[in-house]
């Protein structure tokens, strides 16, 4: 007769494996169902292939959730030392750098995926590959868990399916469905930390270019959100971790004719754009620019704001409006963005099973006993800098240790 498992996971990505290698130590039964050939492809691009796993500093004002307190008892019961200290025990020292990330010592994202394949294999955790999972039914107090035409039974059952970003890892959003036949509402899932697309031409000859910016969103005449960092320019638009960062809250303002705004000196405290040429006042607009400015930028910008760069400023050569031209693109330049570049390129997706329908640290299902969920498929998105890895290993231990004080 086949055996039937204590706790069966769909999903062998970041949350999936960490759950495996959580609940088998605590003896359970696990048998992990991955639909690709490979577990944890996604985990191989984190960081560039570096894997940014957590950060020194990890808390709720690092993530956007449906429920704070839920997201904040998860947290509380996994702390990055206990990710850093659980990367050490399975052979994946993970390096502080100076920014407060933690990623994998020797720089190779394998070497986590390696510890926590050990980690579940040491607890006895079955892992079958190419086991995609198209139903999941309760039957009997357990569950009937259909993958490639044949069936699994389970006492209990956890999904860790990720969310919708790069579809070709695998993650292609089936968790929702498997959700919404319990009952369960999904918040809708949109593209995350995904670069955006430009809808002008001004910006993309600089592609390559990178530099320090501070980017605004404003809708209705209103700041609703800000970051500061490295813009990146590229062929299609807007990269780097300012532009990622910004995405989510452009998709939300979408609908409201939310605009993006770029203020080139960040971390000058002086309003306006005065003082880059106080002291300047011989030199060409072109030239004081080029001084703080990549020179192929300085160029751009000066043409944005209709500008002739050979002005000087100290021989009344630049009237009154060129200087309100100017203040604008260089503080407050508005940001052609059209669209972003999706799921195709999100490196996370906002949304999903809706928390307030879990209990609480348990991340069990409300509706259906013995249902669990941990990772990206919940309503949880992070910020860069290693806290959304941190949530799929912390929602994991959360859900897999839930399960086996249930089976207790
Ligand atoms: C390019 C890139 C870089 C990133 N870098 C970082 C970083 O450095 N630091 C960081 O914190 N975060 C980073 N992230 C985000 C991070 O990768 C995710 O937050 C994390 O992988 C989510 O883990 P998960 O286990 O919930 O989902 P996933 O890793 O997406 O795993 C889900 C798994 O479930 C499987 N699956 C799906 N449906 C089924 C099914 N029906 N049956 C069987 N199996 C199924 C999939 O094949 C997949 O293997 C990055 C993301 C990307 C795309």
């Amino acid at each position: 007769m086949k055996e039937s498992w204590d706790l069966i996971i769909v999903g062998a990505g970041a949350a999936g494996l960490m759950a495996a290698a959580e609940a088998s130590r605590l003896k359970l039964k696990v048998l992990v169902l991955e639909g690709q050939k490979d577990p944890g492809l996604k985990l191989l691009m984190c960081g560039g292939g570096r894997c940014n796993a957590t950060n020194v500093k990890v808390t709720d004002k690092d993530y956007s959730a449906g429920c704070a307190h839920t997201l904040r008892h998860v947290l509380k019961h996994f702390s990055s030392e206990d990710a850093v200290r659980f990367f050490e025990q399975w052979g994946a020292p993970l390096a502080l750098q100076e920014d407060g990330c933690y990623f994998s010592a020797d720089g190779n994202a394998r070497t986590v995926l390696k510890a926590l394949l050990s980690a579940a294999a040491a607890g006895g955790a079955r892992l079958r590959t190419e086991a995609r999972v198209t139903a999941i039914t309760a039957q009997d107090g357990g569950f009937n868990v259909v993958v490639n035409e044949d069936c699994e039974t389970t006492r209990r059952v956890l999904i860790t399916t990720g969310g919708r970003s790069y579809p070709a890892t695998g993650s292609d959003g089936s968790g929702y469905g498997f959700a919404e036949c319990f009952g369960h509402r999904i918040i809708a899932p949109r593209p995350a930390l995904t670069p955006l697309l430009a809808g002008a031409e001004t910006f993309t000859s600089l592609s390559g270019i990178v530099v320090p910016a501070g980017l605004s969103l404003w809708a209705a005449g209103k700041k609703e959100h800000s970051v500061k960092g490295p813009l990146l320019f590229t062929h299609h638009g807007f990269s780097g971790p300012v532009a990622l960062e910004m995405s989510r809250a452009w998709v939300d303002a979408r609908a409201r004719q939310g605009a993006v705004r770029v203020d080139f000196f960040p971390d000058e405290r002086r309003e306006g754009a005065e003082f880059l040429f106080q002291d300047e006042a011989q030199k060409s607009l072109k030239t004081c620019l080029a001084a703080r400015l990549p020179e192929r930028l300085a160029v751009a910008l000066l043409h944005a704001a209709g500008v002739d760069g050979l002005k000087r400023p100290g021989k009344s050569e630049v009237s009154r409006s060129d200087r309100r031209a100017l203040e604008r693109v260089l503080r407050a330049c508005p940001l052609p963005v059209k669209d972003t570049m999706g799921y195709a390129k999100a490196e996370i997706t906002a949304g999903g099973v809706d928390l307030k329908e879990l209990k609480g640290a348990a991340l069990e299902s409300r509706l259906q006993a013995g249902l669990y969920f941990a990772g990206e498929v919940l309503d949880v998105d992070g910020r860069i800098g290693g806290f959304n890895l941190h949530w799929a290993w912390a929602s994991a231990a959360a859900a897999a240790r839930a399960a086996a004080a249930a089976k207790a």
